[in-house]
């Protein structure tokens, strides 16, 4: 097995933090009733208004472009950052692809030490550049939350198995390369490193 890992919306929910990124900017509080990974910019701001969700839209992207501070703060998520303990440990190759871009590997670096993972083997493009271009030609499969990256993968890498992370707004595809899976365990029974008894 050859395996890549996407960093946000898998190994992370920078969502949450970019929401309260965007809650400090317009100064409304987003609703919290919303569980971590499965917040929306409709559900979080939905009870302000529709000019509400219009404005967190447009700060939305603004905060992705120009705040640092909220990929600093991405909420770790340890179910996922455990399998890529288990990928080093197992001594398998694996690869984080990100489109954060290239000026976030130090920040991206940063992170996953402070949640200590100290083998970051990151790659990464300008934004605007398709996943499917930076996976390695030889990986075998992908974890990926993201249904449009899910389907852009697939699309050009038809040997590329995607593991689709379970999420509420992933659940509108399907796809004979695409096996959702709803726990990083999930995953690793997937992917053969356990088996069941
Ligand atoms: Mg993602």
């Amino acid at each position: 097995m050859r395996v890549g890992f996407d960093v946000d919306g898998v190994l992370c929910h920078v969502v949450d933090s970019a929401m309260e990124a965007v809650a400090a900017k317009l100064g409304l509080a987003p609703d919290r009733t919303e569980s971590t990974g499965a917040y929306t910019l409709e559900s979080a701001f939905a009870h302000h208004g529709g000019a509400a969700v219009k404005r967190a839209h447009e700060a939305f992207s603004e905060v992705f472009k120009n705040d640092e501070s909220v990929y600093e703060r991405a909420t770790p998520d340890y179910e996922w950052l455990a399998l890529l303990f288990e990928a080093e440990m197992r001594d398998q190759f694996y690869r984080l692809v990100t489109r954060r871009g290239q000026d976030m590997s130090s920040v991206t670096a940063r992170w996953l030490r402070r949640n200590y993972f100290s083998y970051p083997r990151t790659l990464h493009c300008a934004q605007g550049q398709p996943k499917s271009a930076l996976l390695p030609s030889d990986l075998t499969h992908f974890i990926e939350d993201s249904p449009k990256e899910a389907m852009e993968i697939v699309t050009n890498n038809p040997s590329v198995i995607v593991l689709l992370r379970d999420a509420p707004y992933n659940r509108g595809i399907s796809h004979v390369q695409i096996e959702r899976v709803v726990s990083a365990n999930d995953a690793a029974y997937v992917l053969g490193w356990r088996k069941l008894s």
